[in-house]
């Protein structure tokens, strides 16, 4: 595993505002997850907004620090490190952001943007930073003459391209994916798949996929974690859980996608209601609310992941009762 996530708390304090202050509670955005990532993987972390796959990502790239739990990259425990070892797992572990209208920085040539990683990690010459600036934007597909222009100066999927190229210009070899082509026009989305794919083939790369778009996760991940309130309900192979999946939300978010197959079509366990809050989860199962297969003991005790078969594994109360 190049990525090991174990026991990941997040909860962010809530103030009861002025002017009495105090806490009204805290919210558990990640509230207990564990999974790993195999070199060379790409594993998306699918489920609605809410559901915490976002502060994942963002305590991964050491943006947010964990309540409690552990990150290990590569060996190396990230809630412990110094800046020396910050630096060096920051050149390691790159982001690419949803929106490149807001991420390139509009007042800043190409050149400088991809030169600003380089500069704050290493002393390069003039003559082989330009070269290995050259290098990245081939890799994405743009000329060299890309450099000396602004970001307003390109289209969304061309920004794009030049995100990834900045993201690569360390040789990493992790990218967290942040719902990468969601702002993009429908007509480039694909052209900016294939070139990640591309990438990750030609250079090795592990990739961490947040989205919510489920046909770009079943396209592009080799494994998939469904997230609901901070925790991981179900996680396993993406063609497997696509294909069968065990636990009622993946079942219901997965009915919600149009999909050829009638197999898969439109059903009557369509979650309904809204997503509660991680404010005041719900006790027991978090998801008991809105599932179509509530029991009683779903309220009061919470589905712990059961594993189903090899590589699978969920967390519903109903796969207790299967097996029993
Ligand atoms: Fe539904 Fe109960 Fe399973 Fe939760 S544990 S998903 S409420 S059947």
């Amino acid at each position: 595993m190049i990525l090991e996530i174990d026991n990941l708390v997040k909860h962010f304090p809530v103030g009861g505002g002025f002017p009495f202050g105090g806490s009204k509670g805290e919210v558990k955005a990640v509230d207990g997850v564990s999974f790993g990532i195999g070199a060379g993987e790409t594993f998306a972390l699918v489920g609605e907004s809410g559901c915490g796959k976002t502060t994942i990502a963002k305590l991964i790239l050491l943006l947010e620090k964990p309540t409690a739990g552990r990150i290990v990259f590569d060996g190396t425990d990230l809630t412990n490190l110094n800046s020396r070892q910050v630096k060096e797992y920051r050149r390691n572990a790159q982001a690419v952001f949803q929106d490149p209208y807001s991420s390139l920085n509009p007042r800043m040539k190409i050149r400088d943007i991809l030169a600003e990683p380089i500069r704050a990690h290493q002393t390069m010459g003039r003559k082989d930073l330009e070269r290995r600036l050259d290098e990245v934007l081939e890799i994405v597909g743009l000329p060299e003459r890309a450099k000396r222009n602004y970001p307003h100066e390109f289209s969304g999927g061309q920004r794009q391209r030049i995100a990834v190229a900045r993201a690569l210009t360390l040789n990493p070899k992790f990218i967290v994916l942040d719902e990468p082509i969601s702002a993009l026009d429908v007509s480039i989305r694909a052209q900016i798949l294939n070139l990640l794919e591309d990438i990750q083939k030609e250079l090795g790369l592990t990739y961490l996929i947040i989205a919510h778009d489920l046909a770009l996760v079943e396209h592009v991940s080799t494994t998939v974690g469904v997230m609901y309130l901070g925790n991981l309900v179900e996680i396993g192979p993406t063609a497997q859980v696509f294909d069968d999946p065990q636990h009622p939300y993946t079942q219901a978010l997965l009915a919600a996608v149009p999909r050829p197959d009638p197999k898969h079509g439109l059903s009557e366990q369509l979650a309904t209601g809204e997503i509660a809050s991680a404010l005041n989860p719900p006790s027991g199962c978090k998801f008991h609310p809105r599932c179509p297969h509530v029991m009683d003991v779903c309220s009061q005790t919470y589905p712990e992941l059961r594993r189903i078969g090899e590589s699978r594994a969920a967390g519903c109360h109903l796969l207790e009762e299967q097996s029993a």
